[in-house]
């Protein structure tokens, strides 16, 4: 993979900032201590953004009539459009330069789903609402992968998320150069493997996409592939499609490896798929082989380091 710098927007909370109503934070033990090391975040709290003081009284999601306010229990101070507002400017202005962003979950400014939406007398609520920022920041950037501080607790979830950013972050290098079919059709071979294990649909569909364009709109022609692949990649990938990509994998080395070998290999990605063993197992010891038998093109897979090894997304998953 290029260096890169990777920039992620945060819920400044989860930076450990003090900015809550309360004074305090909700720091993010992974986000600062281990994926900071790798990522350069920029905070933003979007409640004091809009003047909000520290402390504040609490405020929430109201509905009335057809329109939700944000503002305190007793319906005073809503600071919905201001939010709506700032989230758009940020959502406009700056969140082009990201690679990602985590936002803490169940505020009604950063949440980005199920947030409680109270009824005008504070009797009753339903989660259906999205915070205020969030809301803008994800509806003008589509693309941008986003998470929220909760789900990055699911192993699954956070290491779906990581490949997201440094995929969305490879693309955004790729897009600074013009683009061509030819240097999408070389992007799209790296992903290969990575998308056989989410959604090998995707994988043919978009391969056909590029192999079939005979038109001249390039820019529209990336739209498309990047919004194919970022959806593909959206849910994490399976048991079975790792195994089956991992079974993928070992045909390149049939020719090669001793019966010990092969046994061994065929027994670590049998033992991952019953969920004995984690990922981590069986990809060490196909990268193993691959180090002792080159090959140009396996070599080129995105699959085999989606994101720093250090992060040990595949210990978990
Ligand atoms: S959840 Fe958002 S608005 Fe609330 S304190 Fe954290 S950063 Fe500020």
């Amino acid at each position: 993979m290029q260096e890169q710098v990777i920039k992620l927007g945060i819920s400044a909370c989860l930076a450990g900032e003090k900015v809550r109503f309360d004074t305090g934070h909700k720091r993010s033990n992974f986000c600062m201590d281990e994926l900071g090391k790798y990522v350069e975040y920029q905070r933003f709290c979007p409640e004091v953004a809009v003047g909000l003081p520290i402390p504040r009284p609490t405020i929430r999601q109201v509905r009335v009539g057809d329109t939700i306010k944000v503002c305190r229990p007793d319906g005073t101070g809503d600071v919905g459009p201001k939010l709506t507002e700032y989230g758009k400017k940020i959502a406009m202005e700056q969140a082009s330069t990201l690679s990602g962003f985590i936002f803490c979950a169940k505020s009604p400014s950063c949440g980005m789903e199920r947030i409680k939406i109270y009824n005008e007398a504070g009797t009753g609520n339903t989660s259906e609402g999205v915070g205020f920022f969030a809301e803008q920041i994800m509806a003008h950037n589509p693309l941008l992968p986003c998470e929220e501080n909760g789900r990055l607790n699911d192993m699954h979830l956070r290491e779906n998320f990581v490949m997201r950013i440094y995929t969305f972050k490879n693309w955004q290098l790729l897009t600074e150069q013009p683009i061509t079919v030819h240097r999408l059709t070389q992007f799209h071979a790296k992903y290969k493997y990575l998308l056989m294990a989410h959604n090998y649909q995707a994988y043919k569909d978009l391969g056909n996409l590029l192999g079939t364009y005979d038109g001249d709109d390039y820019e529209a022609l990336a739209d498309k592939y990047i919004l194919g692949l970022m959806t593909a990649l959206k849910k994490p990938a399976s048991r079975k499609n790792n195994s089956n990509t991992l079974m993928h994998l070992q045909g390149y080395f049939k020719k090669v490896l001793s019966k010990v070998e092969k046994k061994e290999l065929r027994d670590a990605i049998d033992e991952y798929r019953e969920g004995i063993v984690p990922l981590y197992v069986p990809l060490t010891l196909v990268k193993h082989h691959l180090k002792v038998h080159p090959n140009e093109y396996l070599e080129l897979q995105v699959y085999f380091n989606p994101y720093p090894n250090d992060l040990k997304l595949r210990f978990g998953i």
